[in-house]
């Protein structure tokens, strides 16, 4: 048989229940000598006397020698029934209560007992813990959203190593290349001369510009990330940083062309932190468009809401197949993992642009097909200047 745990609740309970059967059954009973009793006499005919001596006992609690003695057999049998029939009643109702105490104890106790349980051993670290939901009523819902929690906190978990585990593979190669070449450089393996130092300068800055943008992420995703908003000219800055950009297009023999409405209205926005995105989309527009293909950087006011500016990056280059479209913004998710190195990308420079422009306020997507190109779209908020009444 199961062992009931009696803890403190369960006995807490059980006696509350045991007091209102014990309160209910002594009403009864004072109730019945005070109004049944006295009924019961002048039904009977007796005196006065008889009566105040009967007021001074009472049927459950009094002298029922002195109550009893000027009855008749028969009214003394019933007044006996009477008596034995409320502590029979009493102690059935405090059966009742002291059952229906456990009952209740170990629907409402034992699945707390469960959770507290569970969540001990998830305080240890064992995040696979998850209790059973028996029932509809509260401490159903209250298991079921301790199993929401835990299954969130083991998803969190796994990211957290995972993110961990590709930092440091992302950190490991450019500092192994800086090392091996330091150390070959000065074991005079290798001369130091200027080419040697660019490429090894080269890793050196692609290096810090991991750990910048692990940085941003860290504070985006933190939801501590600074920005300085103002009314901003989102056109300039188009045009800026295609201009910066028309080098390395060139190199690539991609063109690269800016589309801009005549006046395009101002945005509440962070210039550094706008520049940053389009920089993210446009280097990666840039790597992966081919020879020959193209590059169109489009700024509108939002076709679907007045409220917000549309800006778009979009490319003739490679695409994006439909089955990675959906967790292309996540961190540290590429495509084609073995050619990532070697074009630079670590995976997270679409997910600081997500952060960015949600950070703003915008929503960021994309429209790709392999072999066609890629779109990517972001919204601004509008600035709009406060009205006087
Ligand atoms: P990475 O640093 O590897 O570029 P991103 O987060 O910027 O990481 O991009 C994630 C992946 O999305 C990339 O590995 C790449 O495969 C794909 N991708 C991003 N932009 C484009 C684009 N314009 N064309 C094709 N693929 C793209």
């Amino acid at each position: 048989m199961k062992k009931l745990h009696f803890n403190r609740l369960g006995v807490k309970l059980s006696l509350a229940f045991l007091g209102v059967a014990v309160v209910a059954v002594a009403l009864v009973a004072y109730l019945m000598n005070t109004f049944t009793s006295q009924q019961f006499l002048s039904y009977l005919g007796h005196s006065q006397a008889m009566q105040q001596m009967m007021g001074a006992g009472g049927m459950m609690g009094g002298s029922m020698g002195d109550m009893l003695a000027p009855f008749g057999r028969a009214e003394q049998d019933f007044l006996e029934a009477i008596n034995r029939s409320l502590w029979l009643a009493g102690l059935i109702a405090g059966a009742a209560a002291i059952l229906i105490g456990v009952i209740i104890t170990r629907q409402i106790v034992a699945p707390l007992q469960r959770l507290t349980r569970a969540a001990q051993q998830i305080a240890t670290g064992d995040l696979s813990q998850r209790v059973p939901v028996e029932s509809r009523d509260e401490t159903g819902e209250l298991a079921a959203s301790f199993n929401t929690m835990t299954e969130a906190l083991a998803k969190n978990e796994e990211l957290r190593r995972h993110m961990v585990a590709d930092i440091a593979h992302e950190l490991r190669t450019p500092l192994t290349v800086l090392q091996g070449n330091l150390e070959a450089m000065r074991d005079g393996v290798i001369k130091p001369t200027s080419q040697q130092l660019d490429s090894l300068h080269h890793e050196a800055q692609s290096l810090s510009r991991l750990v910048d943008d692990l940085g941003t992420l860290s504070l985006a995703e933190a939801g501590q990330l600074k920005l300085h908003l103002q009314a901003v000219d989102v056109s300039g800055i188009i045009r800026r940083v295609a201009t910066g950009m028309e080098n390395q297009a060139q190199q690539g023999r991609v063109s690269l062309e800016v589309s801009l409405p005549d006046s395009l209205p101002l945005a509440t926005a962070d210039a550094d932190r706008v520049a940053q995105v389009l920089l993210n989309l446009l280097n990666n527009a840039l790597r992966h468009t081919p020879a020959g293909g193209s590059i169109r950087i489009s700024a509108q006011p939002s076709p679907q809401s007045g409220k917000y500016l549309l800006v778009s990056v979009a490319d003739t280059g490679q695409g994006i197949p439909a089955q990675d479209l959906p967790y292309i913004f996540e961190r540290f998710y590429r495509v084609d993992r073995s050619r990532a190195r070697s074009t630079g990308g670590a995976g997270i420079g679409l997910t600081i642009v997500k952060q960015l422009v949600e950070a703003h306020g915008g929503r960021v997507w994309v429209e790709s097909e392999t072999g066609k190109g890629s779109k990517f779209y972001f919204t601004l908020p509008r600035y709009y200047t406060a009205r006087r009444l």
